[in-house]
């Protein structure tokens, strides 16, 4: 990948493993390939009737939605694993980067256009909006956040994070420090740079790529503002689904065995060694490895049964804040706007939206509506239309505890709420839907098995977030965690790292 060595160690497998994988999320369906790859028995069951998981397109009549991802940022983790097992990317899919890459827009109608991959163009794009300090200031915390990029990539983020011991031995160990600041907040950092309002709303919204809440998240998450810049923010014809619809067709290639429509119940484990799985339909499955993409609080709380090995890590889950959830909106609309294919609508109190979230647990009154915008002709089956996926950061389904997503008449009323909202900002939308569909934390919850609906596993709120996170090699020996859930966290970016750091992890363990 972009700043990353390219070359792997490709030692033969010396002794082939029968693996089973749980889930065909994309981080499953990359590991599997992956593994195959090397030369594994690798089989995968997955609970839906489709891949993928929460990444998906789905056609609606005649008009298609990417419901779950609709930005692909360093798309090097895919080009780099199609490459490594079989025939380069390019051949199965097509990317086009989206330029621009974001329009943001303010509660006071002020607008600012990044265009894509260009740091220059941004900068000038924030000092003709925001004024010469501002576009200044952009640069800098840019400049801090590709040195923050450079610190932790290799140890946080493509390596095992197995403890903050292992942290210690690093070389540069002072100066890393200095440049990731462990203890500082998102928030702070950018405080510390700028005090223009409208670019600490455009960093904060960084925190929401985690499910997390600025205030709360470390600092090292602006890597995320640079990742974004830097390597570009990308589509893919036809839509994200595309991406797991050609990790199954890769994967059925190298000899995996995908079976849909069967749910592990148990993974079975013998004196704190993971065995195999159970099927719902009472079928037994034995395996020497087992890899689990399912969410880790499903793993360590439903799948397994409470032993010691994974003492510790349940421990980690209780800590954690599990991630933000999202209530989207599917409109299928006639004719054509000037919408760009990323928008933002900022409100002007953004903290309100994450004590909404994190804190009072209800539907957010202003938040910042995010509009998916394709312009893709392969994603609408009439010339004049367009669909567009509207997605608002969301208090998890907690019916017990919190926001009750099910309570009669609550998505209807909060959906025609966002709507008026949406109108308010001069969007045309009641006088052209053709299509509305509304998705809940709920429904998130029921269609990928996500607890509460939560997008991407636990949150990365507070300093010790990364440590709280499943890890890749579970303490339950020949048990690994891959996915959204797992280390280093969720995105599809980071996905597809995770089942990399599995394969490889796994890998080792062969070659002995
Ligand atoms: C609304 C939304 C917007 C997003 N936007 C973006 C974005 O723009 N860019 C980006 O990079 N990422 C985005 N993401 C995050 C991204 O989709 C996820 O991080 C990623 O897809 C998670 O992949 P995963 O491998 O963890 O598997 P998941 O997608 O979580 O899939 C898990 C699978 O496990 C299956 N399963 C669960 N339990 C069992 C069981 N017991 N037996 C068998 N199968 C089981 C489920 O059916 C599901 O298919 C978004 C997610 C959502 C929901």
């Amino acid at each position: 990948m972009e700043g990353k060595s390219a070359v792997s160690h490709h030692r033969p497998t010396r002794s082939p493993k029968k693996i089973v994988v749980v889930c065909a999320g994309v981080g499953g369906l990359a590991c599997a390939v992956r593994l195959a790859k090397k030369g594994h028995a690798v089989t995968i069951f997955e609970a839906s009737s489709h891949v993928g998981g929460k990444c998906r397109t789905e056609w609606i009549d005649g008009y298609a939605f990417d419901t779950g991802p609709s930005l692909l940022t360093l798309p090097a983790v895919y080009r780099d694993l199609f490459l490594k097992t079989g025939k380069r990317l390019e051949h199965i899919l097509t990317l086009d980067p989206v330029d621009p890459s974001f329009t943001y827009i303010f509660h006071d109608g002020k607008k600012i256009t990044f265009p894509n991959l260009s740091h220059n163009g941004t900068v000038a794009a924030i000092s003709e909006q925001l004024g010469e300090d501002a576009g200044k200031a952009w640069h800098e915390i840019l400049q801090r956040a590709e040195a923050m990029w450079e610190a932790s990539r290799e140890s946080f983020i493509e390596g095992e994070l197995r403890s903050p011991l292992q942290l210690l031995k690093r070389p540069h160990l002072l100066s890393d420090l200095k440049t990731i600041a462990p203890l500082t907040s998102l928030r702070s950092l950018t405080s510390s740079i700028t005090t223009n309002p409208y670019l600490k709303k455009i960093i904060d919204r960084y925190a929401t790529y985690t499910g997390s809440d600025p205030r709360k998240v470390p600092a090292v998450l602006l890597t995320i503002a640079f990742v974004e810049e830097a390597f570009g923010a990308w589509h893919i014809q036809g839509g994200l689904g595309s991406l797991p619809l050609s990790l199954e067709k890769r994967a059925n290639e190298l000899g995996v065995e995908i079976h849909l429509n069967t749910r592990v119940t148990s993974i079975k484990t013998i004196d704190g060694i993971a065995k195999g799985v159970n099927l719902q339909d009472g079928r037994e499955i034995e395996a020497d490895i087992v890899v689990a993409n399912a969410d880790a609080e499903i793993v360590y709380n439903s799948l397994l049964p409470p032993m010691k090995e994974s003492r510790r890590a349940r421990k980690a889950l209780r800590k954690a804040t599990p991630s933000l959830s999202g209530y989207s909106l599917l409109l299928g609309l006639r004719g054509r706007s000037d919408l760009s294919h990323h928008t933002v609508f900022f409100p002007e109190d953004y903290d309100d939206e994450f004590d909404a979230i994190f804190q009072r647990k209800e539907p957010v009154p202003d938040p910042a509506i995010y509009i998916c915008n394709p312009q893709d002709p392969l994603m609408v089956k009439k010339e004049n239309s367009e669909s567009w996926f509207v997605l608002i950061n969301a208090p998890r389904h907690e019916p017990e505890s919190g926001c009750d997503w099910t309570s009669p008449g609550l998505k209807e009323k909060y959906a025609d709420h966002i709507i008026n909202l949406m109108e308010s900002k001069g969007l045309q939308i009641r006088s052209r839907l053709e299509v509305l569909e509304i998705r809940t934390p709920a429904d998130l919850e029921s269609q990928t098995n996500a607890p509460g609906g939560s997008i991407y596993g636990t949150s990365s709120n507070g300093p010790r977030s990364a440590f709280l996170r499943a890890k890749n090699r579970s303490a339950i020996k020949n048990l690994y965690c891959v996915g959204g859930s797992a280390h280093p966290g969720g995105g599809l970016p980071l996905v597809g790292i995770s089942a990399e750091i599995v394969a490889e992890a796994i890998e080792e363990l062969s070659a002995q």
